[in-house]
């Protein structure tokens, strides 16, 4: 019997959805309490525990907790990169107040471990771009960028001055079949693999020779499973740790993808996303993930192009 009470907060997004049904899976149906704004997908609302919950509400988010007996909390609510852009005040008010929510409850609540993604937006246009460092120059130029670097700094505070057990990944940008993505700049390694299966033209949003850090979702989940499931005394770094798999540009994407699909065809019309793919890094060095609790990832560009064209024509 798991020891585990797991509440999941932004269940219905693109890593949540693919977190509720793994971990339904590993720590059983009653031990997982999805939760949402809005009860968007049957897939999670329907297989498990679902409770509506802003994040925002504290009162909610403590009752919560009271009524399942909470113990881990993965906190993955949030408004993403280029959503923020055109909300920042609201951006900023959802990341940081629905993340001190969270950790206060932790804290008031002794609650064992909380999970909170953090992102490569926390770097910025000065940021050595190849092979970025764990600890380096963060001047981020988006207001989700800004938000994830003062979430970083408020998990270390919490962990430091009240032993709050929080732990945190830089996520590259996230591609996965089982939902679509949620307004970020990456979003387009997802939206290509959708209108290729449709056989469909793309327009991609970012220059073909726009090199980003992605992982395939399998592995985002393995690191962040990994990284929940280490003693306290290896987890070193206290804000979030750099997080890699490959590094590819739409060109090189979209010519995997023609390896499966020959007809697929593809333009590229930057928009305001050029901008802030340009501020962010191109590879990322995880070496302290690596040496600190074991991070390896599974998927290259190659086998994650064939999985992913695999599970979309099966659906
Ligand atoms: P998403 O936009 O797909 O999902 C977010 C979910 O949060 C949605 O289902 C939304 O309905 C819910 N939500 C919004 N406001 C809420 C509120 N007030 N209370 C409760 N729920 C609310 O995002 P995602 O891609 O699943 O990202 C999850 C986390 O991972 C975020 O913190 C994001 O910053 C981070 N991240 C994602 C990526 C990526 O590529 N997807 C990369 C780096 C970091």
């Amino acid at each position: 019997m798991s020891q585990e009470k797991i509440l999941i907060i932004g269940a219905c997004g693109q890593i949540g959805t693919a977190l509720t049904i793994c971990f339904r899976d590993v720590y059983g149906v009653d031990n997982v309490i999805a939760s949402d704004i809005i009860q968007s997908k049957q897939l999670i609302t329907e297989s498990g525990i679902f409770e509506i919950l802003d994040v925002l509400d504290a009162d909610r988010l403590n009752a919560i907790i009271d009524r399942y007996q909470i113990t881990h909390i993965y906190h993955l609510a949030a408004i993403l990169s280029a959503s923020g852009e055109n909300r920042p005040k609201f951006a900023w008010k959802l990341n940081i107040d629905g993340l001190i929510n969270v950790l206060d409850a932790a804290k008031e609540k002794k609650l064992k471990k909380i999970y909170w993604p953090s992102s490569i937006a926390v770097f910025g246009p000065n940021t050595p771009k190849d092979n970025t460092p764990q600890s380096t120059i963060m001047e981020p130029a988006t207001v989700y960028g800004i938000s994830k670097l003062a979430g970083e700094r408020w998990c270390e505070y919490y962990f430091k001055k009240y032993g709050v057990d929080v732990r945190s990944l830089r996520y590259p940008g996230l591609i996965g079949y089982k939902a679509l993505p949620g307004g970020g700049t990456t979003d387009y390694a997802v939206d290509i693999f959708h209108k290729a299966t449709n056989n469909e033209h793309f327009e991609c949003p970012l220059s073909e020779d726009t090199f980003l850090p992605m992982m395939y979702m399998p592995d985002a989940i393995k690191a962040t499973i990994d990284l929940m499931g280490v003693n306290k005394e290896k987890v070193k770094v206290r804000s979030a740790y750099n997080i890699t798999a490959v590094n590819f540009s739409p060109k090189q994407l979209a010519d995997e993808i023609k390896k499966h699909i020959p007809a697929f065809t593809i333009s590229y019309k930057p928009d305001f996303r050029q901008q802030i793919a340009d501020s962010w890094p191109k590879s990322i060095d995880d070496t302290a993930a690596r040496n600190d609790w074991g991070w390896q990832h599974e998927y290259d560009l190659v086998k994650m192009t064939k999985d992913m064209i695999d599970n979309l024509e099966m659906k």
